[in-house]
């Protein structure tokens, strides 16, 4: 018979929700086990400045609020794994939790598994990613030095994105698909203010074109139905995101928007499995929020725990 390691409570995830839960948890001595996947803490190791985190009035960079959510969990005891998980069965307590290595059988589960980035879905986005197409402004700005490259989106990460990429680019053009921006006021001003910003207003992609890269996008105003192509060196797509609920989607209740849905108690449809951050948070989608959920899941859990063995 196939061996299962006995855990306490495995966590899946390694952003702020999931490492904030495993130091709550390591603190209640749950031991707790994370498999934090591929992307190194999540979305937060692709942020180039964070300055809304509390305690850091200067600033701090992504991936070193990362690295403090981790050494601090890992403090207190907290075992993280860069291990991605294959499948889990919530059918029944206690839960297996497969790896492409091991399986695990846990009393209690923390889904952290975040968001990912939302494609445009038109012809070339798949084909051109990597080259001329990208997500992270982060991650690839550096590549388009003396550039002229565009944004799509109107929300605050679009806008965030298209300022970060004015430090290398010659000039960013922000296309929207309406005429008002979606981004907080302060972004807006800050983008306004910014020589090297353009706007493209009621605009959307319809195709991106290219050779061996991106060369054009063919845009259509959505006003007029007027079709045009523009030259381009780059397009960084920041659409929105989509809650990665492929392991477990099948298995607890999702909300409209594909959410897993949770109460105030960050407690899923299945009794003992819990989710935080933002694979259950379409709102407010802050470092702070999903580490606050973190903990909360942590010390629900806890009391789970507790009423399972009195
Ligand atoms: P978002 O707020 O959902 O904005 C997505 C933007 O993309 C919107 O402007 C939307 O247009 C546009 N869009 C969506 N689907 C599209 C499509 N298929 N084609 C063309 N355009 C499309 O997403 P976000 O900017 O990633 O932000 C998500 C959350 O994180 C927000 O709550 C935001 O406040 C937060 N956030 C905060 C900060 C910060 O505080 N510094 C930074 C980044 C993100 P419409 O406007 O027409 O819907």
């Amino acid at each position: 018979m196939e061996t299962r390691e006995h855990e306490i409570m495995i966590i899946i995830g390694g952003g702020p929700a999931g490492l904030t839960a495993a130091l709550y948890a390591a603190r209640a001595e749950l031991q707790p086990l994370v498999f934090t996947g591929m992307t190194l803490y999540g979305q937060v190791s692709q942020t180039d400045l964070i300055e809304n985190y509390p305690g850091f009035p200067e600033g701090i960079t992504g991936m070193e609020l990362g690295e403090r959510f981790e050494k601090h969990a890992v403090r207190f005891g907290a075992r993280v794994l860069p291990e991605p998980v294959e499948s889990v069965d919530l059918l029944q307590s206690p839960f297996s939790v497969k790896t492409y290595t091991k399986t695990y059988e846990a009393e209690t589960l923390i889904l952290a598994m975040g968001a990912d980035h939302k494609k445009l879905e038109v012809p070339g986005e798949a084909e051109f990613t990597g080259k001329g197409v990208s997500y992270c402004a982060t991650c690839d700005g550096f590549f388009y030095r003396g550039k002229d490259i565009h944004v799509i989106g109107g929300g605050d990460s679009a806008i965030e994105e298209a300022i970060i990429l004015t430090r290398f680019a010659n000039s960013v053009t922000i296309i929207h698909r309406r005429d008002a921006l979606r981004a907080q006021p302060l972004l807006e001003r800050r983008a306004r203010a910014n020589a090297k910003i353009r706007f493209l207003w009621d605009t959307v992609v319809e195709e991106i074109v290219g050779r061996e890269r991106v060369q054009n996008l063919r845009l259509r105003n959505v006003k007029t139905d007027q079709q045009f192509e523009v030259p381009t060196d780059g397009v960084f797509i920041s659409i929105g995101h989509v809650p990665n609920t492929a392991l477990v989607g099948n298995q607890v209740e999702l909300d409209e928007q594909g959410y897993v849905r949770i109460d105030w108690k960050m407690r899923t449809s299945v009794p003992g499995v819990f989710a935080a951050g933002e694979i259950a948070d379409s709102h407010y989608r802050q470092i702070i929020t999903s580490a606050a959920m973190g903990a909360a899941a942590a010390l629900q859990a806890d009391c789970y725990l507790n009423e399972q063995n009195p």
